[in-house]
């Protein structure tokens, strides 16, 4: 199996380079963001409990976070592979993401992690907004929050991975088709 780590701040670009690696190498997407704007959108007790984090800027918590993540993975028996996109971002997510799929005779490959500037993710964010309808896009304060959370809980675990020896740091900056030719570049360097 491929199992790639997309990793980076907020606004580095995870979500759209996440299509492109789908299509490129038939990987199931996950993306704990998605799934519980999805569940709020659909009124579950888990948006409702996600949501109240999510306004603010801060990280659901784990417990919660990997019980959602490892349904997910169980769902998807078929899967060549996957691509976890925002998760994991804490180092008990980490471990318990190895830990899943140790259970099931795999492990990661790689994690990817996007680097861009903080005042270009602002920047990117707040147009974002414009189009994605996401609330905690819209407000400068919840998206300097959100920046503050990925340095101070989130960053350390390229570190977890790094120790493994799976880390690779890609410049997040620069056209879309750029950076999606990092990634492949990347990717088909651990194949
Ligand atoms: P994203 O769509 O990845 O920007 O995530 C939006 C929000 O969902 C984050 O600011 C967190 O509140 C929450 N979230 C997404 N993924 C996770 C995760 N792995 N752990 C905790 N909270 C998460």
């Amino acid at each position: 199996m491929l199992n790639i780590v997309l990793f980076g701040p907020p606004g580095a670009g995870k979500g759209t380079q996440s299509e492109m690696l789908i299509s490129q190498y038939q990987l199931v997407h996950l993306a704990t963001g998605d799934i519980f704007r999805y569940n709020i959108k659909n009124g579950t007790e888990l948006g409702k409990l996600a949501q109240q984090y999510m306004d603010k800027g801060q990280l659901v918590p784990d417990e919660v976070t990997i019980k959602m993540l490892n349904a997910e993975v169980e769902k998807r028996p078929e899967a060549k592979g996957f691509i976890f996109d925002g998760f994991p971002r804490t180092n008990p997510q980490a471990e318990a993401l190895d830990a899943l799929l140790a259970s099931k005779n795999t492990s990661i490959t790689c994690m990817l992690a996007l680097e861009v500037p903080e005042e270009e993710l602002k920047m990117r964010l707040l147009k974002r907004a414009e189009v994605s309808g996401r609330a905690d896009d819209a407000n400068i304060e919840v998206i300097e929050n959100r920046i503050a959370v990925y340095n101070n809980e989130t960053a350390p675990v390229k570190s977890y991975f790094d120790k493994q020896d799976k880390l690779s740091l890609i410049d997040g900056t620069g056209s879309i088709e750029s950076i999606t030719e990092r990634l492949f570049k990347a990717i088909d360097a651990k194949l």
